[in-house]
């Protein structure tokens, strides 16, 4: 056992740790003197702690005792930082007393010791939160953003422990210093701007001194701790003891008349036996100001008895895959080596993560301590999520994340006891709301099931009573949910917020699948904390500002199951690693924005405050990070580090402290410790490219104009749409497109001729298509823009508009345009009434079948949008919400664009004309009637080319049927919009033989 300082006096002596902290007696008014040692923080650590253990038991009260003579240390109280220190202490024990029977001391954490609840500042937060929002100064800086107070109510609550711990008791003495500080440290102005804050902060301190919170009853704890203590006291304190620390051990020996000792990391006594880490960071036994250049420490190192030695590997990556790969392959080398056990040190949590996920499929079981918060894990994710559904009133994508969460709906409970399944439901539900562009709004989702559930089912469907039972399934399920929300919506006290959530987690089946989950569990123990805690608390809240509590809380608490099994890969912090013993260590994610961590010591106060009032500071955090780096690479055999060296374009330079090793070790003579991962290459044979898939046999029975127009754009697109029926899978659309456009244009067209034409029929004027019957009954309104034709189709175009405004606001817009298409669609419509044509028919489904050449028939469908009746005969009509231009582009071949012409072979008798009616708005405003609606004329002689359509057909589906094959040749104007780009291979070649690659350097 090599242990090094031995007791001195840190009062009288200072020459502790070379950091920037205050000695005790800057912080502490009259701090007398106080034993503390320091220990080596490497190998040396658990045997130097044991050693001084059994001295001082053996000078205080250690004694033989019962009959086997067994070394009695039960009166002696440890206090460790973490409890799974304990295990390594007593193992520690029994090394040094081989054969020996000992009564191990007690050893507990602070927290043990003095039995605080880890959560027990909620109801200080809530009382903070409430005098945060009634301050005037907070409002200006912070606005009412419920995140933002409850962060702040954290960061007041912490810095207040902070300043009770450092004032020691000594409130106005410390008050003085603090003030004297700030003036000290900042120009008038400055000092002037940041009063209001420090007055806040100082009142808001001061106030909570008087309740029994936070670190007021820590001390109260301590000092009864102190009054009834029965035996000596060591603090392994590894970072450093504080000020309040070296106070409280005062204390205790005065109240107790026991020893009180502190044992910290002798950073020096590190540095002494690792010679590359004292050349590299000199800081560790003095300061780098005050160190020789690091060429001549490496050359000193390497002028030393045992050479340089190496610095550990950096795997240099340059993507995160890349990074998450090396990692994982370096860990499973580690373990095949027979490592038993292996710590990954989550520096780049997003790294880490997927190191992790890496490993899982690897089949490594990976225990989890690295302090993930629990606001990023699942679990509370669906918690939040539930109360997001309730904020934004059941968004369609809230409800279905919420509804296809694990931890919601279990069966036999409460929403959950629904009979069909819940995959079922969750589709059923997420299908029909797709199909029904329903983008939100409670009503408007109810709505949309209870239409489903009344729609009878399709004559012989097979599955009509199944989808019967399941859509009233889906209504009952939304029913419970909009019921539950309800209660959700009125503003409350947080402690009736918290009741609701209690009662919510049975109402929407999340407390079993919580319950079975490790994560879940810690979800539901910190509600129920939360609201034991705070079941009374009466601070008014409106759900937003519950929702960013309850965030802030899970934020907060950590995810870890934290249990190691024996051979287990251990995923922990850098500060996890403390004190620890590893045989193999790997440091996620190295960089400079992660090694050291740059996590603030807290904005409220500045540096040179907190220096001086004995706070910690960052300059403090960052040298912690360094020793414990320098402990992990001191006592672990096997330790290496990967680092992302770029973010998509940005660099990202290397850790400036494994940079220094690095330097350092290379310009002793060692080899670099940068290294490059191996790529994994894995070989796929390659198909034909593009594609060309026959489909003998397989020609469909019916097909649509869509559909034809597929093949004549690109036979592979026929093939894996109509042949093998592949579709897009549906999805909401964000926002309304031209897609919605077109069905509202049709419809409220459709609806409008059909209501003219029966109220015509109703006046005895419909019946005679060809003759002046509708001159009558629509002259009214002829030269009249806002006589009653117009007033009818702008009543039609909002009675359709207004169902679909409630599930889709964004559609107001489209609404908007078809108004604007009224007089201009009045005044064509006028003008072709002059000319002689009716609207006839609407919508109009029809079929025929046609004789194919070889033998049997397909059926040819379509809905055509209107048929019209004219002196010579009948006419098709397509609206289009397109540029006439275009149309008519699109009609120069008329073998390229065949919807006109294939609808010509649907009509019996036969149509004399078809055409597009593009409908456009007013480029105008003076003039509304303007270039609105414009007729674009199927390719003459129509039925010439109808006819020619139709042999075509024949021909085509008979050379398909009889396996001609189907390639993937669309033009480029069609594969733009083709869905099927990923799947047809279209541009790509096969890979050349691999002599050519060679000669082209590739
Ligand atoms: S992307 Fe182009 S080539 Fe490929 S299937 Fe679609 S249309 Fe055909």
């Amino acid at each position: 056992m090599h242990s090094t300082g031995g007791t001195h006096d840190r009062a009288t002596d200072p020459g502790g740790p070379p950091d920037d902290r205050p000695s005790p007696a800057s912080g502490v008014p009259d701090v007398p003197l106080v034993p503390v040692v320091r220990v080596a923080r490497d190998a040396r650590w658990w045997p130097g702690v044991v050693a001084l253990l059994l001295a001082r038991a053996r000078e205080t009260g250690g004694r033989p005792g019962g009959a086997d003579g067994a070394l009695d240390l039960r009166r002696v109280q440890v206090l460790v930082p973490r409890i799974l220190h304990a295990p390594l202490l007593r193992a520690a024990l029994h090394q040094a007393l081989p054969g020996q029977a000992c009564i191990a001391p007690r050893i507990e954490t602070l927290e043990q010791w003095t039995g605080l609840d880890p959560v027990h500042g909620s109801l200080q937060r809530a009382e903070l939160f409430e005098a945060l929002r009634a301050n005037a100064w907070v409002r200006e800086r912070f606005g009412a953003h419920a995140g933002a107070l409850w962060a702040l109510a954290r960061d007041v609550a912490l810095l207040g422990d902070e300043l009770t711990l450092a004032a020691c008791g000594a409130v106005d003495a410390f008050t003085g210093r603090w003030r004297a500080a700030v003036q000290r440290h900042f120009t008038q102005r400055a000092a002037a701007a940041g009063e209001p804050q420090a007055q806040l902060v100082l009142a808001l301190w001061r106030a909570g001194l008087q309740a029994d919170r936070g670190a007021v009853r820590l001390g109260e704890r301590l000092a009864q701790r102190a009054a009834g203590a029965d035996g000596p006291l060591v603090w392994l304190v590894p970072q450093g003891a504080a000020p309040w620390q070296l106070a409280f051990c005062q204390a205790y020996r005065a109240r107790s008349g026991h020893p009180a000792l502190i044992v910290e990391g002798d950073a020096a006594a590190l540095a002494q036996q690792h010679r590359l880490l004292a050349a590299a960071w000199p800081e560790l036994a003095g300061t780098l100001a005050d160190a020789p250049p690091i060429a001549e420490r490496a050359r000193a190192l390497q002028a030393g008895p045992a050479g340089a030695g190496a610095a550990p590997p950096i795997w240099r990556c340059n993507t995160l895959e890349e990074e998450a790969a090396a990692a994982a392959a370096w860990t499973l080398a580690r373990r095949a080596e027979g490592c038993a056990v292996v710590a990954l040190v989550a520096l780049d949590r997003l790294a880490a993560r997927r190191v992790r996920a890496l490993l899982d499929r690897a089949g490594v079981a990976v225990a989890d301590e690295a302090g993930w918060k629990l606001s990023t894990t699942s679990a509370a994710a669906a918690v939040m999520r539930w109360l997001d559904l309730v904020i934004a009133d059941f968004a369609h994508e809230l409800l279905l994340d919420w509804l296809q969460s694990p931890f919601t709906l279990a069966p036999g409970a409460g929403a959950g006891s629904a009979a069909p399944a819940k995959d079922a439901l969750v589709d059923y539900i997420g299908a029909v709301l797709v199909d029904e562009q329903v983008h939100g709004g409670a009503a408007a989702v109810r709505a949309a099931l209870a239409r489903r559930a009344q729609r009878p089912p399709a004559a012989g469907d097979p599955r009509g009573a199944a989808t019967a039972e399941l859509a009233r399934a889906a209504l009952a399920l939304i029913d419970t949910l909009v019921d539950c929300a309800r209660h959700w919506q009125q503003p409350g006290s947080l402690g009736r917020w918290l009741g609701l959530l209690d009662a919510g987690f049975d109402q929407l089946g999340m407390r079993a699948p919580l319950a079975v989950d490790p994560v879940g569990a810690t979800v539901l123990e910190a509600a129920a904390q939360l609201q034991e805690q705070l079941a009374g608390a009466t601070l008014r809240l409106d759900l937003a500002d519950f929702r960013a509590f309850l965030a802030e809380h899970f934020e907060e608490l950590g995810a870890g199951t934290g249990a190691v099994a024996a051979g287990a890969v251990v995923m922990t912090t850098l500060a996890g690693t403390r004190l620890r013993r590893f045989d193999a260590a790997l440091l996620i994610g190295a960089d400079a924005e992660h090694l050291p961590g740059r996590r603030s010591a807290g904005g409220l106060l500045a540096g040179a405050v907190r220096r001086e009032l004995g706070l910690a500071t960052d300059a403090q955090r960052e040298r912690e990070q360094l020793l414990d780096l320098a402990s992990l690479l001191a006592g672990t055999p096997a330790v290496a580090a990967t680092w992302r060296q770029r973010d998509g374009d940005a660099p990202r330079p290397l850790s400036p402290l494994l940079d220094r090793l690095a330097l350092v070790a290379e310009l002793a003579g060692s080899a670099s410790p940068l290294r490059d991962p191996q790529a994994q290459w894995h070989t796929v044979a390659a198909g034909q490219s593009p594609q060309r898939a026959p489909a003998p046999g397989l020609v469909p029975l019916r097909l649509s104009a869509t559909a034809y127009q597929d093949l004549v754009d690109c036979p592979y697109r026929f093939f894996a749409l109509r042949v093998l029926g592949l579709r897009e899978g549906a999805r909401l659309r964000p926002v309304p497109d031209k897609r919605d456009l077109g069905k509202v244009l049709h419809r409220a067209l459709y609806e409008f001729h059909r209501d003219q034409a029966g109220a015509a029929r109703g006046a005895g004027a419909y019946g005679d298509a060809n003759g002046g019957a509708f001159g009558g009954a629509f002259g009214a309104a002829d030269g009249d823009d806002d006589g009653t034709e117009a007033a009818a189709l702008r009543a039609t175009i909002d009675a359709v508009c207004a169902p679909l405004l409630r599930q889709q606001p964004a559609l107001i817009a489209y609404r908007q345009r078809l108004r604007l298409l009224v007089p201009g669609f009045l005044h064509w419509l006028r003008e072709d009434r002059r000319k002689g044509w009716r609207w006839s028919d609407g919508e109009a489904q029809l079929e025929r079948p046609l004789a194919l050449a070889e033998g049997g028939a397909v059926t040819l469908f379509g809905r055509v949008d209107r048929i019209d009746a004219g002196p010579g005969g009948l006419r098709i009509l397509d609206y289009k919400a397109r540029d006439a231009a275009a149309l008519r582009r699109a009609q120069k071949d008329p073998g390229e664009a065949v919807q006109l012409l294939f609808y010509g072979l649907l009509l019996d008798p036969p149509a004399i004309e078809a055409a597009y009616l593009s409908l456009q708005p007013p480029r105008d405003s003076r003039e509304p009637a303007a270039g609105v609606a414009t007729m674009v004329a199927a390719p003459a002689p129509f039925a010439h080319n109808v006819t020619l359509l139709g042999e075509r057909i024949a021909q085509d589906l008979q050379r398909v049927g009889a396996g001609a094959p189907l390639p993937a040749s669309g033009a480029e104007s069609v594969c733009g919009r083709c869905e099927l780009r990923s799947l047809c291979r279209h541009g790509f070649v096969a890979a050349a033989p691999a002599g050519a690659r060679a000669q082209d350097g590739r």
